[in-house]
């Protein structure tokens, strides 16, 4: 017999076919899910929002994923690579405003010098905020050897989104070789886990192939992992990739950034005490995206802080928010919108992972 809505939200724990029919909600019945959600984010993690501010500091990049707008065939993207100076300044920028902790995001390379300019930006960055500001990394795939490396160097978070847990519709959205190998992502989460980050992960939602189905075993995939964070977002198309040629297949924007907020939901419902990140992404669909967000379940959002000249050209999909500003004016218009959600803004704190910290036994 199918169980109501209601029914599932008695239980602690759901199984595949609970969280479909919970994907699968309508507007009085996910309206049930969020009130739950947002009664366990109070529980376990509080009413408290921390920052990370991001800085996407190069669009270069040796992969060709075929969703993304900065994937390595794309011949429009307008290539940049920030100077380590004006990086160090971002950071400085986010230290000084209490953020608490940054963000590195990029493109993937691989090559020996690269390696170690991201080894010597983490120290310099420790060393500007004398150890103080919290440092994530989302660099992508890397041998143990980097990921040890840079840990050592000061970052203490690492994201790494699967993307899709199906390994079918893994290899539909990257080419089939070595560079995109699924068991090759599996296994970087695992050396972050082992390595010691805190480790996060995520998927895209409402991606050409992808079923109700897929979603569900994306979010057991993670509590499967045990991870410590996630960050997952509406998978919205850019024209100059080959994922472009599906749009007509795609569901629409309203009802991926929906989906979204149910997974959001249900992953706060099923791992309590994990970070998870509105992601930006939400914010292309609804000007409120990410605040919506916050209220059903996640904790962490991630003000852009990358020097204004540049965001532009770090287009992963298109309607990209807030390109045309400066860090100085995300400030501001921050503390309003999580004013909004009836959050507040937890400044100079890291934020770690409860679960992290749990799973390690630093706290019971
Ligand atoms: N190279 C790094 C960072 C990638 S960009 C890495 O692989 O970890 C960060 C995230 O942007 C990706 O993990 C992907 O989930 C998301 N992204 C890329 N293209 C997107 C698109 N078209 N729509 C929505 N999200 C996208």
């Amino acid at each position: 017999m199918t169980k109501t809505v209601e029914e599932i939200l008695l239980q602690d724990n759901y199984s595949k076919e609970d969280i479909i029919r919970l994907l699968k909600s309508d507007v009085r019945e996910r309206n049930l899910l969020y009130a739950k959600s947002a009664q366990v984010k109070k529980e376990h993690v509080g009413n408290k929002v921390h920052f990370r501010g991001l800085i996407e500091f190069s669009n270069i990049c040796e992969k060709d994923c075929l969703y993304c707008g900065i994937r390595k065939s794309n011949k429009n993207s307008n290539r940049y690579n920030i100077s380590d100076e004006e990086i160090l300044k971002a950071a400085q920028f986010a230290f000084d405003n209490k953020y608490g902790s940054i963000v590195l995001q990029a493109g993937e390379l691989t090559n020996s010098s690269y390696l170690k300019r991201i080894e010597n930006l983490l120290k310099e960055i420790k060393k500007l905020s004398d150890g103080k500001l919290g440092i994530t990394i989302s660099l992508g795939e890397e041998s143990i050897d980097t990921y040890q490396r840079w840990f050592d160097a000061g970052a203490h978070r690492y994201l790494l989104r699967i993307e899709s847990s199906n390994k079918d519709l893994y290899y539909k959205i990257h080419p089939a070789d070595e560079n995109h190998n699924y068991e090759n992502r599996i296994n970087c989460l695992k050396n972050l886990q082992k390595v010691g980050y805190q480790t996060g992960t995520g998927v895209m939602i409402g991606l050409p192939f992808q079923t109700y189905e897929d979603m569900a075993d994306d979010l057991l995939f993670m509590k499967d992992l045990d991870i410590d964070m996630c960050g997952m977002g509406p998978y919205i198309e850019h024209e100059d990739t080959p994922l472009y040629n599906y749009k007509d297949a795609l569901m629409p924007l309203e009802e991926r950034f929906n989906l979204t907020l149910k997974m959001i939901a249900i992953l706060r419902i099923i791992m309590k005490d994990i970070n998870i990140a509105a992601a930006t992404a939400l914010q292309a669909i609804d000007p409120i995206g990410r605040e919506k967000a916050i209220k059903v379940g996640a904790n962490i959002i991630m003000p852009n802080i990358t020097p204004g000249m540049y965001r532009n050209d770090y287009a992963l999909y298109q309607n990209k928010p807030c390109t045309d500003e400066e860090a100085e004016d995300c400030a501001g218009c921050m503390d309003a919108r999580i004013n909004l959600t009836g959050d507040t803004i937890a400044y100079d704190e890291w934020g770690d992972s409860k679960h992290y910290k749990r799973r390690r036994g630093d706290i019971i």
